[in-house]
């Protein structure tokens, strides 16, 4: 088998297009009509050269979908890339005598093919016209026959042009989900506190915000500041870093007792802000002594213990307005002792 110098580029350009294999489209079905129509051929085809067959784009008059690259004439339509490969009567062509495309069916006497080109030149294939007859055709029709090629290579191009472009369109999409799964993980981080994984002081302000607006329309609404006792000395003792898992024991505690009814977040450094919108002052008040007791039965071997700041929502209340009273109250359980709950 005889290829062409260019062989690998032109297999390359030739699988770029993506068309080896595609479904049949109308608008190489109506290349081809009109070339046989033109010429009146009894068949015609957009053959395609691969590495070892000829697989055809559209076809009129020929049934198979591929043949062995061997036995195809536009395998020799592409050596010569430049013009068209006319062959008169192929029983009397030294190249086609044998071959079983003319031995066999469908006994192909004539053939007339135009190169397809790709955007370098290489010749990936050819529009042919073919008849069991021998035949010559006149000028116009060698004419139409070239014209016809580079409308197909102009739909090539088109293809590839459509490719690319929704190839980009798919990697814009890709980067914009990027970029808003990126955001959204972004927008968490300002919310969540890395060491606990409590939601952190800016969620809490936009909580509390809200909870007073609800408590403003009805309901109770409840606001506790836990602050841990001499957590300076733990540090100093046994170190920042058993600091810091106690502070994460903590947070355990407060969200795994009233966290999830309620929202809770670490307000600061040791210090911790519960609201608790669906309970009364008195049960606020005992949630606080069981959450104080929860906090000193943590056995991390280090007795910690922590002071609570509660106050209830009164008429014409801002979220900065309880935070302040509910740190009066925790300022009056250090004062007192701590280890304990000071209502305001
Ligand atoms: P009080 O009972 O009056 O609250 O005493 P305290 O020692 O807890 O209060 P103070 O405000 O004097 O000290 C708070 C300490 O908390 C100081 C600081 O080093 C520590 N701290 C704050 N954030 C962290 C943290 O993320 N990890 C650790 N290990 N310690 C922290
Ligand atoms: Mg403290
Ligand atoms: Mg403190």
């Amino acid at each position: 088998m005889i290829v062409p110098a260019d062989e690998t580029a032109r297999l390359a350009a030739l699988h770029q297009t993506g068309l080896l294999d595609s479904d049949p489209e109308r608008a190489y079905d109506d290349l081809v009509a009109i070339a046989t129509g033109i010429c009146g051929t009894p068949m015609g085809a957009i053959s395609l050269i691969d590495a070892e067959r000829q697989w055809f784009k559209a076809r009129v008059g020929i049934d198979d979908t591929e043949t062995s690259r061997q036995s195809a004439f536009c395998a020799h339509t592409i050596l010569a890339p430049e013009d068209l490969l006319i062959v008169p009567d192929a029983t009397l062509d030294a190249r086609f005598r044998d071959n079983e495309l003319v031995v066999g069916g469908p006994g192909i006497r004539f053939y007339a093919g135009a190169p397809l080109r790709a955007r370098g030149g290489e010749a990936i294939g050819s529009l042919c016209v073919i008849d069991s007859q021998p035949r010559t055709l006149e000028p116009f029709q060698l004419d139409a026959l070239r014209s016809l090629s580079r409308q197909v290579g102009a739909l090539i191009e088109l293809r590839l042009a459509y490719r690319a472009l929704r190839h980009q369109m798919d990697e814009r999409t890709w980067y914009e989900q990027q970029l808003i799964a990126q955001n959204e993980q972004l927008a968490e981080q300002t919310r969540t506190d890395a060491l606990t994984s409590l939601p952190n002081r800016r969620a809490f302000d936009a909580a509390l915000a809200k909870a007073v607006d609800q408590a403003e329309r009805g309901g109770p609404l409840s606001l506790a500041m836990i602050d841990v006792d001499h957590f300076k000395i733990v540090n100093d003792l046994h170190g920042h870093p058993r600091g810091d898992e106690i502070l994460v024991a903590v947070a355990q505690v407060i969200h795994g007792q009233r966290g999830r009814q309620g929202f809770c977040a670490r307000y600061g450094g040791e210090e911790f802000a519960l609201l608790m919108p669906d309970i009364g002052d008195d049960t606020a008040e005992y949630q606080c002594e069981f959450l104080r007791e929860g906090i000193q039965a943590i056995a991390t071997g280090i007795p910690v213990t922590a002071s609570i700041g509660l106050t209830s929502f009164r008429s014409g209340d801002t979220g900065a307005s309880m935070l302040a009273r509910a740190d009066q109250a925790l300022y009056e359980a250090k004062r007192s002792g701590r280890n304990r709950v000071v209502r305001a």
